[in-house]
Parts: C-alpha cells; structure tokens; sequence
C-alpha cells in the first residue's frame, strides 16, 4: 500500500475527477492522500473535501508563495482551527522559504518562524517548502528548538543537508526530482539516506515527472517515483514500500485502519 503525502487535490484541475480518481487510486494500492494546504482560503475547501472521503488527510497552513494577501490575523486563525482540528488534520504546512520568488525573505521568515511556533505549541508536525534557502531554514529550526519534525517536500539536495534535516526529526518528500536523469545529486542521496527518513509524494498537480512535463501530474504517479526510488535502494521493492507506509503513518500519527 502507498501514501501520496503531498498532493493538492483540492486545486481546481481536479473538479469533476475526484471521485474516478479515488477509485483509480485504490484499485493502485494507494489508499490514503494528504492534501496540504497553500492559503487561508483555501483551509475550509480542504477540511469539508477531506471529509468526504475516508482516506484523505490534510493540513493547514500559510505557504510562502500566497503571502500578497496575508494579515497577521490569519495566524490567530490558524492557531485556532488547529486548536478544533479534526483528526484527519494531522499537521501544519506547507510552510517555508523560496528564494526564487519576489516576496521578501525577511516576511516569509516571519510567517515561517510564527507558523513554526504554533506548531511547537500543539505539537504538530510540519510540511516544509524550501527552495534555496536549506541553511537558513536549519538555522530557524534550531534556533526555535523545533522538535515536532516532519516533511521535507519535494526533497533535493546533498547528503550531508539530508542527514541535517533527517537529525531534526524530518523525512524526506521524495517526489518528480528523482525522475530526471540530471538529478544526480538528489538520486545518490536518497539511495544513501536511511530507509525510516524516506516518505513519497508527487505534489500533483504541479511537478510533472520526467518526459511529461507538457501534463499535469496525478497522484498515480506516485507508482512511477516509487520504482524510480526502488531502483537507487539495496531494498526489495516489499520491503521499501512496507517501510515508507510506516514512516508516513509514524510522522502524521495517521489512524491505523
Ligand atoms: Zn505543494
């Protein structure tokens, strides 16, 4: 059985396909979604979508590309939905920082530093989005003694920021990167890494894999990350896909059923 711990099934390209998807999925063996949100409006979609299936998961938070409207009330908020969250909430993000975007970076750490906060105070774990910032995060991080971990989505990188983050408490997001042939330094990572750090994601619809990037991910390509994944790792294929369901269930604390 897989778990896609990172798709945006609440995003419009996907109205009037859920319900063939879900039956696509299961009939795939994954049987469980975690939707993680991007913005305050979108945080009531996403619960009331979770709520009609069994298998969809979800959290709330502020992600750093969706700050143009952001008041510091939305923090108020967000404390208090997590405070009255339902049981299939089961974490706070995705939330970080991007260099390659024009908002600036002293604001997004501010969000990122009080939504870790939060966090902290309810014990939740996180979803992290970082695009060239990975020192700088670790740094935020140590210095607001995180200890709640979670996902590095969408993982790239060198070994050594592996074992870093992998210190902190945090599993790997491994995702589409690993499709390409020219992520040679993510792949020789993530066939190091211990195999309790990995979890898969295919952040559909954005982050088309290899050879499709004209398409709009879906989470059925969870299956291909997966044997790309398996065939950087000493593992057998049973043995990695056991594991990794253990490490997103063990992270997310995900209701056993
Ligand atoms: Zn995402």
């Amino acid at each position: 059985m897989f778990i896609d711990s990172h798709c945006h099934f609440d995003f419009s390209y996907f109205d009037g396909k859920r319900d063939s998807l879900m039956e696509q999925l299961a009939a795939l063996n994954i049987n469980k979604l975690i939707i993680p949100a991007t913005q305050k409006n979108a945080w009531l979609t996403i619960s009331k979508l979770a709520s009609e299936f069994n298998n969809l998961y979800y959290s709330l938070g502020i992600h750093p590309h969706f700050l143009a409207n952001f008041q510091p009330q939305d923090l108020y908020l967000l404390e208090k939905s997590l405070s009255n969250k339902e049981t299939n909430c089961i974490a706070l993000g995705e939330i970080g920082l991007d260099k390659r975007i024009d908002t600036d970076l002293a604001i997004q750490e501010d969000v990122f530093i009080q939504q870790l906060r939060i966090a902290q105070k309810l014990n939740l774990p996180v979803i992290l989005h970082i695009v060239k910032q990975q020192g700088r995060v670790l740094q935020i991080l140590k210095q607001e003694k995180f200890t709640q971990g979670g996902v590095y989505h969408a993982f790239s990188g060198s070994y050594e920021v592996a074992t870093e983050f992998i210190k902190l408490g945090f599993k790997l997001g491994i995702g589409g990167v690993i499709t390409y042939p020219t992520a040679n330094k993510t792949r020789e990572t993530i066939g190091r890494v211990p195999i309790e750090s990995l979890v898969l994601e295919t952040d559909a619809p954005d982050m088309p894999l290899y050879q499709q990037q004209a398409k709009n991910n879906s989470p059925i390509n969870l299956l291909t990350i997966f044997d790309v994944l398996s065939s950087f790792r000493s593992e057998s294929k049973s043995c990695l896909a056991t594991q990794i369901y253990k490490n997103t269930e063990t992270i997310f604390s995900l209701n056993n059923d």
